[in-house]
């Protein structure tokens, strides 16, 4: 059996409690943001508590979330990316936006440099796009020891309240590859972006089988679980930011 390493996930913090975020070091209103929740994540068929949150908020155990009256902007660099990588990441962008009713948007490709961690705005003053970068062990340390994939956000405070800003995913192009040439290859790549996109959207690990969120996956495991599902639709019923 094919064991995909998911392990790596990493959280930052922009600005801790010593030093709360000024309204003016959070970025501006997007130009795309609403006045409700964009979309409405599902009712749960089989509510579990078979998940974890990456974040919450201070002295509670709500999660920290993306705002959900704002599109999630990507952009990708595909540098090491499988055939038809674009394809595999809409897919399982379609699947984190039913179980969350949190919206995507793919802007599109790019070769810049990454943005040095901690960036939160983009030239325009909005929200930093998120990065899913198509990389390689070589490139990227956190990719090796069989790691297919890394995931997280950056979160920000204000009105004392945190919200995940923009994140970044790392996939390591060449494994990918080679789980693509598996039995069930397609399913199994997808399911290694949904683990990295429910790291994105605020998922921690969980040691439980049969949730898409354990830190190693294999093959016959392709779809959420009723944890995963859980804390996802959690997760999409985030608080608005009042700008
Ligand atoms: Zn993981």
């Amino acid at each position: 059996m094919l064991v995909l390493m998911l392990g790596g996930l990493f959280v930052t913090t922009l600005l801790g409690e010593d030093r709360s975020a000024s309204a003016s070091a959070y970025p501006d209103r997007p130009p795309d943001a609403e006045a409700a929740p964009i979309g409405t994540p599902p009712d749960v068929r089989k509510p579990s508590n078979e998940f974890a949150f990456m974040r919450t908020q201070d002295g509670s155990s709500d999660p920290v979330t993306y705002d959900p009256c704002v599109p999630i902007h990507i952009l990708v660099d595909p540098r090491t990316s499988v055939d038809d990588g674009m394809r595999l990441l809409e897919e399982a962008l379609d699947e984190m936006q039913d179980a969350t009713g949190l919206a995507f948007v793919v802007d599109g490709l790019t070769d810049d440099p990454r943005p040095s961690e901690g960036t939160i705005a983009a030239a325009d003053g909005g929200p930093l796009p998120a990065r899913v970068a198509w990389s390689d062990p070589g490139t990227d340390e956190s990719l090796e020891g069989g790691v297919a994939g890394t995931g997280g956000s950056v979160s920000v405070k204000r009105d004392g309240h945190w919200w995940f800003i923009t994140g970044t995913i790392l996939l390591d192009g060449p494994q990918l590859a080679e789980i693509l040439t598996g039995p069930r290859g397609w399913q199994a790549a997808r399911a290694v972006v949904m683990h990295e996109l429910g790291h994105l959207v605020g998922l921690n690990h969980v040691e439980t089988p049969g949730q898409l969120m354990q830190p190693e996956g294999d093959e016959s495991l392709t779809t959420w679980g009723d944890g995963d599902l859980t804390g996802l639709a959690a997760l999409g019923r985030g608080k608005c930011v009042n700008y």
